[in-house]
Protein backbone atom coordinates (compact mmCIF):
# COMPACT_ATOMS: atom_id res chain seq x y z
CA UNK A 1 0.00 0.00 0.00
CA UNK A 2 1.27 3.39 -0.64
CA UNK A 3 0.23 6.94 1.08
CA UNK A 4 -1.45 9.59 -1.00
CA UNK A 5 2.05 11.47 -1.38
CA UNK A 6 3.82 8.70 -2.28
CA UNK A 7 1.44 8.39 -5.18
CA UNK A 8 1.35 11.94 -6.41
CA UNK A 9 5.27 11.78 -6.36
CA UNK A 10 5.66 9.16 -8.34
CA UNK A 11 2.99 10.22 -10.70
CA UNK A 12 4.81 13.67 -10.81
CA UNK A 13 8.44 11.56 -11.78
CA UNK A 14 6.62 9.77 -14.30
CA UNK A 15 5.31 12.96 -16.14
CA UNK A 16 9.07 14.63 -15.73
CA UNK A 17 9.73 12.05 -18.10
CA UNK A 18 9.26 9.35 -20.50
CA UNK A 19 8.02 6.23 -19.23
CA UNK A 20 9.72 2.84 -21.09
CA UNK A 21 7.30 2.07 -24.11
CA UNK A 22 4.79 -0.47 -22.87
CA UNK A 23 5.36 -2.97 -26.02
CA UNK A 24 8.74 -3.49 -25.19
CA UNK A 25 10.77 -6.49 -24.53
CA UNK A 26 11.96 -5.62 -20.50
CA UNK A 27 15.45 -7.00 -19.42
CA UNK A 28 17.13 -6.36 -15.93
CA UNK A 29 20.80 -5.08 -15.88
CA UNK A 30 24.04 -7.40 -14.89
CA UNK A 31 24.08 -6.27 -10.95
CA UNK A 32 27.18 -4.52 -11.28
CA UNK A 33 25.85 -3.21 -14.00
CA UNK A 34 23.42 -1.55 -12.38
CA UNK A 35 24.96 -0.54 -10.04
CA UNK A 36 27.55 1.18 -11.20
CA UNK A 37 24.55 3.08 -13.16
CA UNK A 38 23.37 3.99 -10.02
CA UNK A 39 26.31 5.08 -9.05
CA UNK A 40 26.73 7.29 -12.01
CA UNK A 41 23.25 8.55 -12.30
CA UNK A 42 23.51 9.86 -8.38
CA UNK A 43 27.16 11.43 -8.77
CA UNK A 44 28.12 14.67 -8.04
CA UNK A 45 31.47 14.43 -10.31
CA UNK A 46 31.63 17.59 -11.54
CA UNK A 47 33.82 16.71 -14.41
CA UNK A 48 30.57 15.81 -16.82
CA UNK A 49 31.63 16.85 -20.07
CA UNK A 50 33.49 13.49 -20.09
CA UNK A 51 30.41 11.68 -21.98
CA UNK A 52 30.98 13.55 -25.03
CA UNK A 53 34.29 11.81 -25.37
CA UNK A 54 33.12 8.59 -24.64
CA UNK A 55 30.23 9.01 -27.09
CA UNK A 56 32.06 10.16 -29.72
CA UNK A 57 34.87 7.72 -29.28
CA UNK A 58 32.23 4.52 -29.45
CA UNK A 59 30.89 6.13 -32.44
CA UNK A 60 34.47 6.42 -33.86
CA UNK A 61 35.01 2.68 -33.18
CA UNK A 62 31.83 1.73 -34.97
CA UNK A 63 32.65 3.85 -38.15
CA UNK A 64 36.03 2.06 -38.10
CA UNK A 65 34.48 -1.44 -37.82
CA UNK A 66 32.22 -1.63 -40.91
CA UNK A 67 35.30 0.63 -42.68
CA UNK A 68 37.37 -2.18 -42.01
CA UNK A 69 34.56 -4.91 -42.85
CA UNK A 70 34.17 -3.33 -45.96
CA UNK A 71 37.37 -3.73 -47.11
CA UNK A 72 36.92 -7.39 -48.02
CA UNK A 73 33.05 -6.82 -48.52
CA UNK A 74 32.07 -3.75 -50.58
CA UNK A 75 28.60 -4.87 -50.26
CA UNK A 76 28.64 -3.47 -47.07
CA UNK A 77 29.04 0.18 -47.84
CA UNK A 78 26.35 1.60 -50.29
CA UNK A 79 27.40 3.29 -53.56
CA UNK A 80 29.34 6.66 -52.47
CA UNK A 81 29.23 5.61 -48.71
CA UNK A 82 32.32 5.92 -47.85
CA UNK A 83 32.06 9.66 -47.97
CA UNK A 84 29.33 9.73 -45.43
CA UNK A 85 31.50 8.03 -42.59
CA UNK A 86 30.55 10.64 -39.88
CA UNK A 87 29.16 11.50 -36.79
CA UNK A 88 26.42 13.87 -36.80
CA UNK A 89 25.36 15.85 -33.29
CA UNK A 90 22.00 17.48 -32.99
CA UNK A 91 20.34 19.58 -30.78
CA UNK A 92 16.59 19.60 -29.08
CA UNK A 93 16.09 22.89 -27.16
CA UNK A 94 12.56 22.51 -27.18
CA UNK A 95 12.31 18.96 -25.84
CA UNK A 96 15.56 18.53 -24.07
CA UNK A 97 17.13 16.10 -26.03
CA UNK A 98 21.05 16.13 -27.76
CA UNK A 99 21.24 13.05 -30.08
CA UNK A 100 24.75 11.62 -31.33
CA UNK A 101 24.54 9.90 -34.23
CA UNK A 102 26.79 7.89 -36.55
CA UNK A 103 26.48 5.97 -40.00
CA UNK A 104 28.88 2.86 -38.42
CA UNK A 105 28.36 -0.86 -38.13
CA UNK A 106 25.44 -0.51 -35.42
CA UNK A 107 24.37 -3.25 -33.39
CA UNK A 108 21.46 -6.16 -33.90
CA UNK A 109 18.82 -6.40 -31.12
CA UNK A 110 21.08 -9.12 -29.80
CA UNK A 111 24.16 -7.33 -29.34
CA UNK A 112 22.29 -3.76 -28.11
CA UNK A 113 20.98 -6.58 -25.25
CA UNK A 114 24.25 -8.28 -24.46
CA UNK A 115 26.83 -5.19 -25.07
CA UNK A 116 24.48 -2.31 -23.06
CA UNK A 117 22.84 -4.29 -19.90
CA UNK A 118 23.43 -8.33 -19.73
CA UNK A 119 26.95 -8.98 -19.71
CA UNK A 120 29.22 -6.92 -17.66
CA UNK A 121 32.37 -6.04 -18.97
CA UNK A 122 35.78 -7.89 -16.79
CA UNK A 123 36.52 -3.93 -15.89
CA UNK A 124 32.93 -3.15 -14.42
CA UNK A 125 33.77 -4.42 -10.98
CA UNK A 126 37.60 -3.13 -10.88
CA UNK A 127 35.86 0.21 -11.74
CA UNK A 128 33.34 0.03 -9.31
CA UNK A 129 35.76 -0.75 -6.44
CA UNK A 130 38.08 2.24 -8.50
CA UNK A 131 34.82 4.28 -7.44
CA UNK A 132 34.22 2.94 -4.52
CA UNK A 133 37.86 4.40 -3.29
CA UNK A 134 36.93 7.49 -3.89
CA UNK A 135 38.91 6.97 -8.03
CA UNK A 136 38.00 9.52 -10.95
CA UNK A 137 34.99 9.03 -12.97
CA UNK A 138 37.47 10.04 -15.72
CA UNK A 139 38.97 6.84 -16.31
CA UNK A 140 35.45 5.30 -16.69
CA UNK A 141 36.65 4.81 -20.67
CA UNK A 142 39.86 2.56 -19.90
CA UNK A 143 37.69 0.10 -17.96
CA UNK A 144 35.35 -0.66 -21.06
CA UNK A 145 31.95 0.77 -19.66
CA UNK A 146 32.80 4.64 -21.19
CA UNK A 147 28.49 3.84 -22.54
CA UNK A 148 27.35 4.45 -18.97
CA UNK A 149 28.55 8.12 -18.26
CA UNK A 150 25.87 9.14 -20.08
CA UNK A 151 23.74 9.01 -17.20
CA UNK A 152 26.18 11.80 -15.54
CA UNK A 153 23.81 14.56 -17.37
CA UNK A 154 20.68 12.34 -18.57
CA UNK A 155 18.13 10.45 -16.55
CA UNK A 156 16.84 8.74 -19.79
CA UNK A 157 18.56 7.74 -22.79
CA UNK A 158 17.22 6.13 -26.23
CA UNK A 159 19.71 3.94 -28.35
CA UNK A 160 18.26 3.91 -31.79
CA UNK A 161 20.39 1.07 -34.11
CA UNK A 162 20.69 -0.20 -37.57
CA UNK A 163 22.70 -3.45 -37.97
CA UNK A 164 22.77 -4.85 -41.78
CA UNK A 165 22.49 -8.04 -40.21
CA UNK A 166 18.80 -6.80 -38.14
CA UNK A 167 16.08 -4.60 -37.85
CA UNK A 168 15.74 -1.22 -36.69
CA UNK A 169 15.71 -1.11 -32.65
CA UNK A 170 15.34 0.89 -29.50
CA UNK A 171 17.05 0.30 -26.73
CA UNK A 172 15.70 2.68 -23.73
CA UNK A 173 16.66 3.07 -19.80
CA UNK A 174 15.96 5.40 -17.30
CA UNK A 175 19.42 3.37 -15.08
CA UNK A 176 16.31 2.03 -12.39
CA UNK A 177 17.38 -1.20 -12.99
CA UNK A 178 15.82 -2.31 -16.35
CA UNK A 179 15.87 -1.60 -19.85
CA UNK A 180 13.62 -2.42 -22.92
CA UNK A 181 14.26 -3.23 -26.29
CA UNK A 182 11.70 -2.86 -29.01
CA UNK A 183 11.69 -3.19 -32.76
CA UNK A 184 11.33 0.63 -33.76
CA UNK A 185 8.39 1.42 -35.88
CA UNK A 186 8.44 5.19 -35.14
CA UNK A 187 11.70 6.84 -36.30
CA UNK A 188 13.28 7.69 -39.72
CA UNK A 189 15.15 4.87 -40.62
CA UNK A 190 18.83 5.11 -39.87
CA UNK A 191 20.33 3.21 -42.71
CA UNK A 192 22.52 1.27 -40.75
CA UNK A 193 24.33 3.01 -37.77
CA UNK A 194 23.27 4.10 -34.15
CA UNK A 195 21.82 7.24 -32.78
CA UNK A 196 22.05 8.21 -28.67
CA UNK A 197 19.32 10.61 -27.68
CA UNK A 198 19.97 11.63 -24.50
CA UNK A 199 17.11 13.17 -22.27
CA UNK A 200 18.91 15.30 -19.79
CA UNK A 201 19.22 16.43 -16.31
CA UNK A 202 17.09 19.86 -15.52
CA UNK A 203 20.62 20.90 -14.27
CA UNK A 204 22.65 19.75 -17.59
CA UNK A 205 21.01 22.53 -19.87
CA UNK A 206 24.19 23.98 -20.89
CA UNK A 207 24.48 20.76 -23.97
CA UNK A 208 22.03 21.89 -25.43
CA UNK A 209 23.87 25.17 -26.38
CA UNK A 210 25.83 25.12 -29.30
CA UNK A 211 29.19 27.05 -28.49
CA UNK A 212 29.90 24.87 -25.17
CA UNK A 213 29.31 21.48 -27.75
CA UNK A 214 31.44 22.92 -30.19
CA UNK A 215 34.36 23.41 -27.32
CA UNK A 216 34.17 19.92 -26.31
CA UNK A 217 33.85 19.05 -29.81
CA UNK A 218 37.01 20.33 -30.79
CA UNK A 219 38.50 19.21 -27.56
CA UNK A 220 37.39 15.36 -28.23
CA UNK A 221 38.36 14.94 -32.14
CA UNK A 222 41.03 15.91 -31.99
CA UNK A 223 42.09 12.11 -32.36
CA UNK A 224 38.62 11.07 -34.29
CA UNK A 225 39.86 10.06 -37.93
CA UNK A 226 35.86 11.10 -38.92
CA UNK A 227 34.01 14.28 -39.92
CA UNK A 228 31.45 15.59 -37.04
CA UNK A 229 28.98 17.53 -37.71
CA UNK A 230 26.55 19.97 -35.54
CA UNK A 231 23.08 21.56 -36.46
CA UNK A 232 20.18 22.35 -33.99
CA UNK A 233 16.74 21.53 -34.81
CA UNK A 234 14.83 25.10 -35.41
CA UNK A 235 13.62 26.57 -31.31
P1 LIG B 1 33.93 0.08 -24.95
O1 LIG B 1 33.77 1.18 -25.97
O2 LIG B 1 35.20 0.22 -24.18
O3 LIG B 1 33.77 -1.30 -25.52
P2 LIG B 1 31.49 1.18 -23.91
O4 LIG B 1 30.83 1.08 -22.57
O5 LIG B 1 31.84 2.56 -24.34
O6 LIG B 1 32.77 0.24 -23.86
O7 LIG B 1 30.55 0.54 -25.01
C1 LIG B 1 30.05 -0.77 -24.83
C2 LIG B 1 29.77 -1.48 -26.11
O8 LIG B 1 28.55 -1.00 -26.70
C3 LIG B 1 30.82 -1.30 -27.21
O9 LIG B 1 31.88 -2.23 -27.05
C4 LIG B 1 30.00 -1.58 -28.47
O10 LIG B 1 29.88 -2.96 -28.69
C5 LIG B 1 28.63 -1.05 -28.10
N1 LIG B 1 28.41 0.32 -28.62
C6 LIG B 1 28.39 1.46 -27.91
N2 LIG B 1 28.18 2.53 -28.70
C7 LIG B 1 28.08 2.05 -29.96
C8 LIG B 1 27.85 2.66 -31.26
N3 LIG B 1 27.72 3.97 -31.41
N4 LIG B 1 27.79 1.82 -32.34
C9 LIG B 1 27.92 0.49 -32.21
N5 LIG B 1 28.14 -0.13 -31.02
C10 LIG B 1 28.22 0.63 -29.91
MG1 LIG C 1 33.64 3.17 -25.44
Amino acid sequence: LSTDSEVVKRESESMSQKTLRANSQKFEFQAEVSRLMDIIINSLYSNKDIYLRELISNASDALDKIRFLSLTDKTLLGEGEESQLEIRIKVDKENKILSIRDRGIGMTKEDLIKNLGTIAKSGTSSFLEQMQKGGDLNLIGQFGVGFYSVYLVADYVEVISKHNDDKQYIWESKADGAFAVSEDTENEPLGRGTEIRLHLKEEAGEYLEEDKLKELVQKYSEFINFPIYMWASKE
